[in-house]
């Protein structure tokens, strides 16, 4: 999930500079079918997952992004990433291994949602006001996790991710059309 306008991360702090042209990856964006194809999940969380769980870091605290699906950089396991602490404080980057949604409560609209993967749009998108989620994180731990606010937003986001799932396709079809409209004409352009 993308960074709100005015709540960007300052990507040039030296801790993301390591290394980041070799370990930045690319980040892939609709149309690509990858991205709408459900992940399988993650069997081992070998020192490869933790490697991975890595580059993703870098990736998204540069993009600036609060969050990340392995998806989204090509890897179709069941895996994410996202860091929702202020701008101004120490990181905290959380890691879900084969999260998934078990309840959800009540209804709330994330105002101006944002994408990564669908670069240059924002909506207003319905999301379950709380969430409760099941998984393991990257120590292999299992973790129950009550979420509300912006916190169950960007979970909810990247789960659907996880399941081949954008944002776009949780808006309303004439919304969508004006989207792909733009990106048809922009793939022609190039
Ligand atoms: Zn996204």
């Amino acid at each position: 999930m993308k960074n709100g306008e005015n709540n960007t991360v300052n990507p040039d702090t030296p801790e993301t500079n390591r290394n980041l042209h070799t370990a930045t990856m690319e980040i892939l964006t609709y149309p690509n079918k990858f991205l709408s194809e459900p992940t399988h999940p993650v069997k081992n969380i070998d020192g490869e997952l933790q490697n991975m769980i890595e580059r993703m870091a870098v990736t998204m605290y540069q993009a600036p992004g609060i969050g990340l699906a392995a998806i989204q950089v090509g890897i179709n396991q069941s895996f994410l990433i996202y860091d929702v602490s202020p701008p101004d404080s120490e990181r905290s980057l959380q890691v879900l291994v084969n999260p998934r949604i078990v309840s959800k409560e009540g209804t709330t609209i994330s105002e101006e949602e944002g994408c990564l993967s669908v670069p240059d749009f924002r909506a207003d998108v319905k999301r379950a006001a709380s969430i409760l989620v099941e998984g393991f994180d990257r120590n292999e731990k299992p973790f129950r996790m009550e979420a509300q606010g912006l916190l169950a937003v960007v979970l909810q986001h990247e789960i659907d991710h996880l399941n081949g799932i954008l944002f776009i396709d949780r808006i309303s079809a004439l919304k969508r059309g004006i989207y792909k409209r733009k990106v048809k004409k922009n793939l022609k352009n190039t």
